[in-house]
């Protein structure tokens, strides 16, 4: 989307990489987050390949204060935000009798918390400028439960509430927020799934396979288009029909 500038964090593989190259290959320029800073810089460079301004930032989600210092130099850099996905996200797979409290923590630390100080920090912006767009990727495990996900699943769960809830805020001001929630994602996550596993979760699906980070990336560039502007407090399901 030319001249527009969108966040995204978790940007260095999976779902957030794909993200990140669909809307720059669409114009935007892209703040990319991540802990991974030496794969930032590839995915960076994939981007200014489509002819667009690529910054990279170091962030660990689980850090509020960092998230917000992060959204902080990626407006000043940039000089202005329009878009943000807040994409990464852990997992912690356990049954909740064996799952450790610290687990629990720090799945809801990096999914849930660090997901809300990243829209605070960028809605102060976009506020501001009466624009902008928020994009937070949950799961159908947040909309359907999933046993030996409970952190996991609570943590994409909030999302959904939080997005509401901020949708309610920020709607005044022309800005919308929304929710994908994507199924079995073919990605560094569903592959530490094991074979039986995949095989069991791909048996629900009724389009019979896993779905592609593009698949993904697609929804979010909808929701963050002109096109998507009467769009806010939505949840959109990208899950071949795990989840319906
Ligand atoms: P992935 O593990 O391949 O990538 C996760 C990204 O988040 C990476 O860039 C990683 O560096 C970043 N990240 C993780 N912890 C971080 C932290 N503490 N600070 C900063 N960055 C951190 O996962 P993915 O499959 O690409 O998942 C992306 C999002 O999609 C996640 O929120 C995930 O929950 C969600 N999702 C994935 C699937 C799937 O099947 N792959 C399904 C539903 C939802």
């Amino acid at each position: 989307m030319k001249g527009q500038v969108a966040l995204i964090t978790g940007a260095s593989r999976g779902i957030g990489r794909a993200i990140a190259l669909k809307l720059a290959s669409q114009g935007s320029d892209v703040a990319l987050l991540a802990r991974d800073t030496a794969r930032l810089e590839e995915v960076a460079s994939e981007a200014r390949a489509s002819g667009v301004r690529a910054l990279v930032v170091h962030v660990d989600m689980s850090d509020g204060d960092a998230v917000e210092q992060a959204v902080k130099k990626a407006i000043t850099e940039m000089g202005s935000l329009d878009h943000v996905v807040a994409n990464a996200g852990i997992t912690a797979d356990q049954l909740s009798i064996r799952l450790k409290p610290e687990d629990w923590d720090r799945v809801l630390a990096v999914n849930l918390t660090g997901s809300f100080r990243l829209a605070r920090a960028a809605l102060s912006s976009m506020l501001r400028s009466r624009t902008g767009r928020v994009v937070f990727i949950s799961s159908v495990s947040g909309l359907m439960g999933n046993p030996g996900q409970a952190a996991y699943a609570a943590s994409k769960a909030g999302l959904l509430g939080l997005a509401k809830s901020l949708a309610k805020e920020v709607g005044s001001r022309g800005i919308t927020v929304n929710v994908v929630a994507p199924g079995l994602i073919e990605t560094d996550m569903a592959r530490a799934l094991s074979e039986a596993q995949r095989a069991e979760m791909v048996a629900h699906v009724p389009l019979g396979r896993l779905g592609r980070a593009e698949e993904v990336a697609a929804a979010v560039s909808f929701l963050l288009s002109e096109e998507a502007g009467y769009i806010t407090g939505a949840v959109l399901n990208i899950s071949g029909g795990l989840y319906m």
